[in-house]
């Protein structure tokens, strides 16, 4: 559908007001979501179902389960971190030891579409890829209760469905550094949103790949930037939402610079490391008390 520039509205395009300041639990100055997407091949055929055939272009997903999943969870026990995994109905079909083993270490699985489909509006597959995802997951008796949208994009459908099928939270809009409730189109209440940070997206720096050739940057430029974004946002007492992929974050030279920025974070001592699951409920415990009003 073509529309003209004399339909867009002349509004904000998301009508909740900035999120509310409202403390962080255990004294605590600062919060991190630590979150990954796990896509596997999904990724790959995501834009083109054709690329199942190309399996040098597949092999860049099917790291994930091979290698990179089991690096990430290892360091995650290491350290005793709890984190999210936002994972794709397919990726969990086709590898479902893979979930087992998130589940095993006691983390968070997400839904993150099926085929990570790009949710565009009026896209015919969005529900089915919601319905999908949530069957995919039941079967590791799964009720997902967060949502991250492939690619990172959402609309109104899509954002209207997860309020109806319970969804807790939604981890995609880039509009603000701190949680708050989203306002849907008829103006309810809609699901808490975690925004996530672009810069804590490791596919930008540190994937470079046969259909998406870029340069790869090293340890000194992203711990550089990833600490001086930890460092203000202490500062404002706001939250960090990392997207990280163990198809890039448990490659050997990224999962070095992961530990690094985690110990350092852990050794800041004032940032509540958790999963999308507990700062959505602590947001909404403190929306229940009171403490998050304007
Ligand atoms: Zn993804």
């Amino acid at each position: 559908m073509t529309r003209s520039y004399d339909d867009v509205p002349i509004r904000p395009s998301n009508l909740a007001g900035p999120a509310p300041e409202f403390p962080w639990p255990h004294g605590m100055r600062a919060a991190m979501m630590l979150s990954f997407d796990i896509d596997a091949e999904s990724a790959i055929t995501s834009k083109d179902p054709s690329h199942a055939d190309k399996l040098v272009s597949m092999s860049y997903g099917g790291y994930e389960a091979r290698v990179g999943l089991p690096k990430v969870l290892e360091l995650l026990r290491e350290l005793d971190l709890k984190a999210t995994f936002f994972t794709t109905g397919w990726a969990a079909d086709a590898y479902p030891a893979m979930v087992e083993s998130v589940l095993r270490d006691g983390h968070e699985v997400g839904h993150h579409g099926y085929h990570h489909l790009l949710p565009d509006p009026g896209s015919a597959h969005i529900e089915d890829e919601l319905a999908r995802g949530f069957e995919a997951l039941a079967k590791h008796g799964v009720r997902p209760v967060g949502y991250r949208a492939p690619y990172g994009e959402s609309c109104d459908e899509l954002r209207t469905a997860l309020k109806r099928e319970g969804i807790l939270y939604s981890s995609s809009w880039r509009d603000d550094v701190r949680p708050y409730r989203q306002i849907l189109p008829d103006l309810t209440a809609g699901v808490v949103e975690l925004p996530p940070s672009s810069c804590f997206d490791d596919w930008m720096h540190g994937l470079s790949t046969r259909f998406g050739a870029r340069s790869i940057f090293p340890k000194e430029h992203v711990l550089s930037m990833w600490k001086d974004e930890l460092d203000e946002t202490r500062a404002w007492g706001a939250m960090v939402g990392t997207v990280l992929h163990p198809l890039v974050s448990g490659r050997p030279m990224r999962l070095r610079l992961l530990r690094n920025f985690l110990l350092y974070t852990i050794e800041c001592r004032d940032v509540w490391i958790a999963t999308g699951e507990q700062i959505a409920r602590h947001f909404e415990a403190c929306e229940a008390a009171g403490s998050t009003a304007p």
